[in-house]
């Protein structure tokens, strides 16, 4: 699998907010092992404009949000800030090891009007059958309308 967009989350947003997180603040060492310490999501959350990069719904607090790995660990994905994302926890979990373009399906399909009703794999079945289904398959990623709006995304 690999990276099927030409814009990255790192793209879109205001990284301003991340010049001073040097690569030894991103993580704090715990007595299970390393975890992405409180200052990195925190200024990754403002940096993303408290929001979910994939799917732009608005996080609640940096507390709720999650750090992707864009390109994932499995993938051979780094720990460098741009490979890391502002997510919520839908995106996140949706992602898991997969590909953007993959996510880029679960969550059109999870804002549109089937969202909720029909899982991706029934989706996927019923699109094959010939069915079509209310989904904005183009649907962009947050990131993508902040990109391509200079970093001043409007609502
Ligand atoms: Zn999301």
């Amino acid at each position: 699998m690999s990276i099927t967009t030409a814009m990255l989350p790192a793209d879109g947003r205001d990284n301003s907010r991340l010049v001073d997180i040097t690569p030894d603040r991103v993580f704090k060492r715990t007595e299970k092992g390393f975890r992405f310490s409180l200052i990195f999501k925190r200024r990754l959350w403002e940096a993303s404009f408290k929001r979910c990069a994939y799917c732009g719904d608005e996080i609640k607090g940096h507390g709720a949000s999650h750090v992707d790995h864009v390109l994932p660990r499995s993938e051979g994905g780094s720990e460098s800030i741009d490979n890391l994302a502002c997510a919520c926890a839908f995106c996140n979990s949706s992602k898991g090891a997969g590909s953007l373009a993959d996510l880029r399906f679960k969550v059109a399909l999870y804002k549109s009007p089937v969202g909720g009703i029909v899982t991706p794999s029934q989706a996927l079945a019923l699109i094959e059958a010939g069915t079509i289904l209310p989904i904005d398959y183009v649907r962009p990623f947050y990131f993508e309308c902040v990109a391509r709006e200079g970093g001043g995304y409007v609502r």
